[in-house]
């Protein structure tokens, strides 16, 4: 193989590729010529800067959680991205637990203690205007899809942090929980009941 030559760009000499450096712009000089070797080490790092950030560039971001693929219809709260169970399941899944604990022990269950809430964390889907003000507080990926849907799921803790109550919580009175639990009594308890009575079958 012959050995590869070119011109020096400061000489203007014909002489062997292997002696000389890349200056920049395609140009080549002998190494002996004084500066050529410092030029020659900061055009290699300016590259390798350069290969460096494409490389970053290049590399996949991590989705949002609410755009997670690996959980796309897991219930998220919008805000934090963690996910969890809606509140009709998550309240659902404690009446169940309160049932089953009235089942094996025959006494009533306290529903003001958090033995029986689900390990999962609540979500709640409120509608957007609950969110009047505090929009700075919603990571921007979500925002879209409130403004779409009209609603916002939140769960729980991150409700507490924007200081959202829960609806349920705003205007109960006495009166509608007596009414409440009445129709709890006749219309769900059985159902709930035969529920936790096929888990527990299930279970032992
Ligand atoms: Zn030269
Ligand atoms: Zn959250």
């Amino acid at each position: 193989m012959p050995v590869k030559r070119c011109i020096c760009s400061i000489c203007n000499k014909d002489v062997t590729k292997g002696s000389t450096l890349h200056i920049g712009d395609g140009k080549r000089a002998c190494k002996f010529h004084p500066g050529v070797t410092e030029k020659s080490e900061q055009l290699a790092q300016l590259e390798a800067g350069r290969i460096k950030d494409q490389q970053e560039r290049a590399k996949p971001k991590a989705p949002h959680p609410l755009y997670d693929r690996q959980n796309m219809f897991k219930p998220k709260c919008w805000r934090c991205g963690e996910t969890g169970i809606y509140e009709q399941d998550w309240f659902g899944r404690m009446l169940i637990n309160m049932e089953k604990h009235e089942i094996t022990t025959g006494g009533p269950a306290n529903p003001f203690t958090t033995r029986f809430a689900p390990a999962e964390r609540c979500i709640y889907r409120l509608s957007k205007d609950v969110l009047n003000g505090k929009w700075d507080k919603i990571p921007r990926v979500s925002n879209q899809l409130i403004e779409i849907s009209g609603i916002v799921c939140l769960c729980i803790d991150c409700m507490s942090n924007m200081k959202i109550d829960p609806p349920a919580c705003k205007d109960m009175t006495a009166e509608k929980l007596i009414q409440f639990s009445g129709l709890y009594e006749v219309a769900m308890k059985p159902v709930i009941r035969e529920m936790a009575a096929k888990e527990l079958a299930r279970d032992n």
